[in-house]
């Protein structure tokens, strides 16, 4: 029995063991495809075998709190454990859950075995009519995917170990197969994401094992061939291509492969249509452990299209560029030709102006000039303009005196303004750094363009250039500039137009006042470029005021104040002036700098304000008088002043807008100390006092002095000048004009005359023109450098109508010192003559008078050849001391001195018979006498010419 039993056992282990076998081989290699079927017909097999009545299969769903039955398979007869088969609940039946994740099996076999708290577990146990259960864990990597349930419901069973560690094993055939077939499914997904990423990409791709080999590619590559992939794929390249598109992929190739890095080049090749098409490729080696390429990742764009839009592209611009620089060349030759002609129309009007002419021909004169000043202005707007439009316009970054630039520029416009009796005031605050880096010219134009509009647009009242400094923000200080009117003011219509190129009032101001109505635009731009705004307030009738500010860089020591005079403290100071306004800038340029400041609206009030302070500490030092006042004239109340026993000390110092020669002896005449006109110049204001208190020393300069003898004593020496100039016209003109200065020049009417003149005389300046026949001036300046070498230097200065940008840049590069341009403003062109007459022409030689008089004197005294020689040495010897006292006497208009000098000169010539210094020293003393500075200048000028 016992055997019977143990062959049973065997019979029974064998046939377990084949089940467990079959069941691991069947799932070793399953494919998805048959999984399902294959499932099923596993767990009827085992249900069968073991006779129980269902088994079922769930796994975790992605959101493991639900679960899904994967499988069941129910005995005939048996209703299915679940009829839909959905997502469940995971914890629907709570202790079973944890029961089944903290053990390898959960055995119920009966239901009085579960617990109390398996409440939901007896409940299903009997709705489905379970009578036992085993369940398994199915579980890869260790890790819970599902389970397993064994049940019987026609009966109970004790399930024993044995059969519970079979049903375990074959569990485990289960679990590992739906890990494997899931992670394929995974995979395939992958796959499947990447191949429709490749498939799909516009972009060529492709992966080459060798030079000449393909090893993958994807569609949009095998089309561009017009192939299918597997065309491709693992191919040669000559097996595929052509022999032309072959060798040059694969030279292509070799180079990629070289380079053995991230790589770009382009490729141009046939497309399966024949067409040339360009390709942009990257590629990039995909290397293996040992550090050798396996292949060669190749991504590429067809860039034909792109390339052509910007070959077209780069055309168009290069099109647009000539088309720019034949503008820009046009507006310097129409600029160029243009200021030809007003040259020479500006020069013979300014010479017909010198000659005798009726009242009414001098009337015709200044309208003419007039007309062509407004023509060249409205030129050089346009010029501006177009250089602004074409970009053209280039900020100068250079160091400059902020202060000295504004009051330039107001004084500029001060005679203008002064014509229609318009007061014009500056107030630049003390804070405004004195030196700054920027562009000093295009600056004056702003302010010349707001102030002239100003002057333009302003019948009566004041125009009043205020200047503040605003903060500083590393170093860059931000200025405010107003300049403010009481003229016509501008409608409201038109106030946000005026800044527009070509944009004026209305039509009838237009009419009235004329202009281009591009003055503000290019005012508007150029302070754009400073960093700044500029804008308007208006009233239309009462006035406008435009403020701009700009940025400028402080130049070291910039902020530093100029002025420190410490013997300014304690003065007290009277400012004469019927104008309020006046009155107060003077006073507040004076308070700044610490002293008392008194003002008086006229001249009675100044007298009153003098009387008053008398005995006091406040007693007044200094008066500042206007020479025009309500009630006297400046003149006038310095009489007055003189008469008065503890005012007649009072130091005088005369305000005036007429800065004319005569005034200056008559003010002194007058008992004034020192002379100002107006606009007042801070500096100028302080410095005057400083001279005026003798903190200045007085020999620096004079004090009672205008530029203009200063410059006339300069002329006294006779400057060698070179005209280099091929037009007649321009020749005429410049000769001419410095005939009227008592100057004459060499020609050479390009630039080789110029050269063979150079080699055989020094010269102070030669006025260059740029643009000549045979030889330009360029060439000439640099032959001329040559010829120099490092012992000479002529100064030459260029003369031309080029005014564009860069026609600085290249004389200065020719070697040229400086610039001038046409038409030329002559007195521009006197100071560089003025500036660069050098010395040596003073240097007299007094041995030409023994010379050219000795014969004449012995034979007219009838003395021995020896004798006479002796005088003359005498003579000459106190020549130079005599004629340095003359010129000092010239300089400082001192006539008494000069007559007394001029006597003695006339009489020693006279007295030695050297007849051509006797009679220029007759007319010097006729000129001494009659006051006339400027005679006295010529003939001095005429005696020293004589020794040159
Ligand atoms: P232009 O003065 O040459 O016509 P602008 O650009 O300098 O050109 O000025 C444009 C217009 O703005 C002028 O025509 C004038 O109508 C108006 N305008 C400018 N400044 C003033 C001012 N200070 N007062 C009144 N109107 C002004």
């Amino acid at each position: 029995m016992s055997s019977e039993g143990d062959y049973i056992n065997i019979k029974y282990s064998n046939e377990c063991f084949k089940l467990i076998n079959e069941t691991f081989c069947k799932f070793l290699d399953l494919d998805s495809i048959n999984y399902q079927v294959e499932l099923k017909r596993s767990l009827e097999k085992i249900g069968l075998f073991f006779n129980l009545d269902r088994i079922y299969i769930y796994y975790f769903s992605k959101d493991p709190t639900f679960m899904k039955i994967e499988c069941q398979w129910n005995k005939e007869g048996i209703s299915p454990k679940r009829k839909i088969e959905e997502e469940e609940v995971v914890y629907a039946l709570p202790w079973l859950m944890r029961e089944i994740k903290n053990n390898d099996f959960v055995a119920i076999n009966s239901i009085e075995e579960l617990p109390d708290e398996a409440l939901f577990s007896i409940d299903a146990f009997l709705k489905e009519g379970i009578k036992s259960s085993l369940i398994i864990p199915l579980k890869s990597q260790n890790k819970l995917i599902g389970f397993i349930g064994y049940e019987s419901l026609s009966k109970s069973i004790i399930w024993d170990e044995k059969q519970i560690n079979i049903l375990r094993d074959i569990s485990k055939a289960f679990s590992c197969a739906k890990s494997r077939i899931t992670k394929e499914k995974l995979y395939e997904l992958i796959l499947d994401g990447q191949s429709i990423l490749l498939n799909n990409s516009e972009s060529q791709i492709w992966a080459l094992s060798n030079v000449t080999s393909y090893a993958t590619v994807n569609e949009a590559h095998a089309k561009f061939f017009g192939k299918k992939k597997s065309d491709l794929e693992y191919q040669d390249l000559y097996d595929i291509f052509d022999i032309e598109t072959a060798n040059k992929f694969s030279e292509n190739n070799w180079d990629l492969f070289e380079k053995n890095e991230l790589t770009e080049k382009d490729l141009e090749i046939k497309n399966y249509k024949g067409e040339n098409r360009l390709l942009r490729i990257k590629s990039k080696p995909y290397k293996d452990e040992a550090g050798n390429i396996k292949y060669l990742v190749c991504t590429a764009e067809d860039i034909t299209e792109q390339r052509k839009a910007e070959k077209e592209l780069y055309k168009a611009k290069e099109q647009a560029e000539t088309a720019n620089i034949a503008k820009s060349q046009f507006l310097a030759n129409m600029s160029h030709e243009i200021r030809t002609p007003i040259n020479g129309i500006f020069g013979f009007l300014k010479l017909l102006q010198s000659t005798n002419l009726s009242l009414e021909q001098k009337e015709f004169i200044r309208e003419a000039k007039a007309a062509s000043e407004v023509l060249l202005h409205i030129i050089n707007d346009i010029l501006d303009f177009s250089k602004i439009e074409a970009r053209k316009l280039k900020m100068e970054k250079i160091e400059f005196n902020l202060r000295n630039i504004i009051e330039d520029a107001v004084s500029l416009l001060a005679p203008k303004a002064e014509e229609k009796g318009i007061e014009l005031y500056t107030m630049i605050k003390a804070e405004v750094p004195e030196k700054v880096i920027g562009d000093p010219s295009r600056l004056s134009q702003i302010l010349n363009n707001l102030i002239s509009n100003a002057v333009k647009f302003t019948q009566k009242g004041e125009i009043a250039v205020t200047v503040d400094f605003l903060e500083e923000d590393n170093g860059i200080a931000v200025i405010n500039f107003q300049v403010k009117d009481t003229g016509i003011g501008i409608h409201d219509d038109h106030i946000n137009t005026i800044f527009q190129s070509f944009s004026q009032g209305d039509a009838s101001t237009t009419r009235k006042y004329g202009g281009t109505g591009l003055g503000l635009a290019i005012s508007n731009e150029l302070v754009k470029m400073m960093g700044g705004e500029i804008y308007v307030e208006s009233i239309l009738g009462e006035g406008s005021t435009f403020k701009f500010n700009v940025r400028l860089k402080i130049a070291n020591g910039g902020l530093k104040q100029k002025f420190a005079f410490e013997k300014f403290a304690g003065m007290n100071i009277l400012i004469a002036d019927d104008n309020t306004n006046n009155r107060k800038i003077v006073s507040s340029y004076l308070q700044d700098i610490g002293l008392k400041v008194f003002e008086a609206k006229d001249g009675t009030s100044a007298i009153t304000t003098i009387l008053t302070n008398a005995n006091t500490e406040n007693k007044i030092n200094i008066a500042i008088i206007n020479y025009k006042m309500s009630d006297m004239t400046g003149y006038q109340l310095a009489t007055t002043l003189k008469t008065i026993p503890f005012a007649n000390d009072i130091k005088l110092i005369l305000l005036t807008s007429v800065t004319q020669k005569g005034d200056t002896k008559l003010a002194k005449e007058y008992g004034f100390s020192s002379y100002l006109g107006k606009p007042v110049r801070r500096d100028e204001l302080l410095e005057c006092i400083a001279r005026v208190l003798g903190l200045k020393k007085e020999n620096e300069e004079p004090q009672v002095v205008t530029k203009h003898i200063v410059k006339e004593v300069k002329n006294v020496l006779k400057p060698r000048i070179l005209l280099v100039e091929d037009n007649e016209m321009n020749r005429k003109i410049v000769i001419s004009m410095l005939k009227t200065h008592n100057m004459t020049c060499d020609i050479a009417v390009d630039g080789s005359e110029a050269l063979k003149a150079v080699e055989k005389k020094d010269y102070d300046v030669i006025f260059m023109d740029c643009q000549m026949p045979v030889m330009d001036g360029y060439e000439c300046t640099s032959k001329i450098r040559l010829l120099e070498g490092t012992k000479k230097h002529n100064k030459i200065i260029a003369m031309t109508a080029n005014v564009m940008e860069g026609d600085y840049e290249k004389c200065i590069k020719a070697g040229m010192d400086a610039y001038i341009s046409k038409p030329i403003n002559f007195d521009i062109m006197f100071n560089m003559i003025e500036d660069n007459t050098k010395e040596n022409c003073k240097v007299l030689d007094y041995n030409n008078i023994i010379e050219s008089n000795i014969n004449y004197f012995v034979q007219s005294t009838g003395l021995k050849k020896e004798d006479a020689k002796e005088i003359l040495e005498e003579y000459i010897k106190y020549l130079p001391d005599l004629f340095e006292n003359i010129d000092k006497a010239i300089y400082n208009s001192d006539f008494n001195k000069l007559a007394g000098l001029a006597h003695e000169l006339k009489g020693s010539s006279g007295n030695l018979r050297i007849n051509s210094i006797y009679e220029l020293a007759i007319k010097l003393e006729e000129a001494v006498l009659k006051r006339e500075i400027d005679e006295c200048i010529r003939f001095f000028g005429e005696i020293k010419d004589l020794l040159c």
